[in-house]
Formats: C-alpha cells, structure tokens, sequence
C-alpha cells in the first residue's frame, strides 16, 4: 500500500478503546501512516469492532469507491474483519509483508419508491412491524413471478450469505459469484398464496422489485444491514447487483471459505 497513507477510523470510543487505539496510531506512524479527521481525505477507512460495526462503518462513510476499507476486531475474529486490535505484531506483520491482499466484494444496490438509492453489504431485509401477514408482488426483470404473503423476504449478497440468509436456510455463496439471493421469512402456503419455498439465487445482471400491497395499516420495516430505514408508506423496492463493490485489505491465509470452514465446520 505505497500510496495509501491517510487512515480515517471509525469506532466507538471508551476508554478501552481510547487507549488501543493511540497504540494503533504509533504503530501507524512507524510507517508513515496518518490518522485524518475527515473521511474526504482518507484512502484508507479502519472500523474498530465486531462485523456490525464494520457493517455501521460502510454505512457512515457512504461505501466509498476509492477508499480501502479495512476492519479490525477488538472481541472476536469475524467474517469481515481479518485483524485482531488485541494482536499489534499481527498487524504490523501484516504491514511489512505480502500476507495482506486487495478484495473486492458485491453490494446490493437498493431503491425504494424511484429515491436515492442506497448500498447493502449483507443484505435487504423487508419485514412486516405488525403480528398480521403482509403481501409482496414479486417481479424478476419483467416478470411477476409470485406472489408472498408472510413475514417477509430477505435479499443478500454473497458476503451477506452467511449472516441473516444462512439463519433462513439460504446457500452460502462464494462472494467471486455477483449475484443476489432471495430467501423467504415464514411464506404462508395454500390454494391462493404460493410461493417458491426455496432459496432463490439471481444473476447479477437481473433486477427484483417487490411491489408492497397494503391494505391500510400494515406497513413494512425495510432493513439495510443492520440498520432500518423509517420509510413508512413504501410501495416498490428496486433491488440489483451494485455497479460498485467495496474494496476490502484481508489476509491472505484466512479467505471466504476459510472462515466458513472455521464458525460452521470446525475450528
Ligand atoms: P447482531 O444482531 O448484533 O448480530 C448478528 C450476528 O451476525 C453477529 O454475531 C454478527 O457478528 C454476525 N454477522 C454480521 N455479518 C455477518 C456475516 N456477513 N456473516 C456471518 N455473520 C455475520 O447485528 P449486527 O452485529 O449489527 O449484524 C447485522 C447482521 O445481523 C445483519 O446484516 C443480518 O445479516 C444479521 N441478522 C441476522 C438475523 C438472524 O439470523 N435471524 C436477524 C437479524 C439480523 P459480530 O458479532 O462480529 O457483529
Ligand atoms: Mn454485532
């Protein structure tokens, strides 16, 4: 990384953390690394924290294209975050050698009622806020293709394919593959609703709208990763395999399949 020197870090300050962190900023400046205040002159961006709050970091910073997003955990290892606050050598090992590698990984690109749209990392998340059901319309590129009714549907991204979308019995995805997945919350099933019932993985050049059919006070929630928009009356969401992907500093010898061989395999 020769020409990538200004560090923007994000994490939630306490005192633990407070003190780590200024051992990061002298282990930084050993190699002319600069910690900057402001996002707009940083080529680097570190989270400090577990995957949800590297997830947070993307989020705050706006998935910067240019930047090389890099997340240290200060707990456990997770899926994003490849290098361990509590190990300095580790990381300064990291710096000197080629143990680190550049990855490139998909993003949802998501769009609710023709506004701004915005980035998922994990996934779309659409769920109904009330105890009754709610129905979707469900159309792949011009086809409607089924109609949901249930609690509702979740969209990931290849990353995104071992969080919320395992937990719903969806494939994990090997993230070279761009491509999005739509996995079922609790589809009610019978001569008027029918639904696929499996997990469906769509092409990246596809594109999934969810038209919301609402009868008046059930209204969806629609969460981007782990945060939920307050959109309250949403009626089309427009979801498509990102132009842009997020640019991620790991480790060579701990890749995708490694660590899903270590959390769901074994160690
Ligand atoms: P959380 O509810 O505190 O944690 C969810 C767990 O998922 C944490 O252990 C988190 O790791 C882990 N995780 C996050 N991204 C992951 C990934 N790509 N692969 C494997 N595990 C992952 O929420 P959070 O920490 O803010 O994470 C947000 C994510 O939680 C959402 O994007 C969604 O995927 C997931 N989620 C899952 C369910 C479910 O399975 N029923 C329900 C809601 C949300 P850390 O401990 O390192 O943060
Ligand atoms: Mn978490």
């Amino acid at each position: 990384m020769p020409d990538r020197k200004n560090v923007y870090l994000h994490y939630v300050e306490t005192d633990e953390t407070k003190h780590k962190v200024e051992h990061l900023r002298e282990l930084g400046k050993k190699y002319n690394f600069h910690l900057v205040d402001h996002i707009g002159d940083a080529n680097i961006i570190a989270s400090i924290g577990g995957d949800g709050t590297f997830l947070q970091s993307l989020r705050r910073t706006n998935f910067q294209e240019d930047c090389l997003y890099l997340a240290i955990n200060d707990d456990h290892l997770g899926f994003y975050s490849d290098f361990d606050l509590d190990n300095l050598e580790g990381i300064e090992e990291a710096m000197k050698t080629d143990m680190v590698e550049v990855l490139r990984y998909p993003l949802l690109e998501v769009t609710v009622d023709g506004q701004k749209s915005f980035y998922c990392l994990n996934e779309c998340s659409i769920r109904s806020t009330v105890i009754k059901t709610f129905v979707i319309d469900v159309y792949i590129d011009d086809l409607h293709f089924e109609t949901f009714r249930g609690d509702g549907l979740v969209i990931s991204t290849p990353t995104g394919s071992t969080a919320y979308n395992k937990s719903l019995k969806g494939a994990i995805v090997d993230p070279r593959l761009a491509s999005m997945q739509l996995t079922e919350m609790a589809s009610l099933n019978n001569n008027e609703y029918r639904t696929l019932g499996s997990p469906l993985l769509l092409s990246g050049d596809r594109e999934l709208v969810l038209r919301i059919v609402q009868d008046g006070n059930d209204y969806p929630i629609i969460g981007a990763d782990n945060e939920a928009l307050s959109i309250r009356n949403s009626k089309e969401v427009k979801i498509r395999v990102a132009d842009r992907q997020v640019k991620m500093l790991k480790l060579k010898d701990n890749s995708f399949l490694h660590k899903v061989k270590r959390s769901f395999i074994n160690q």
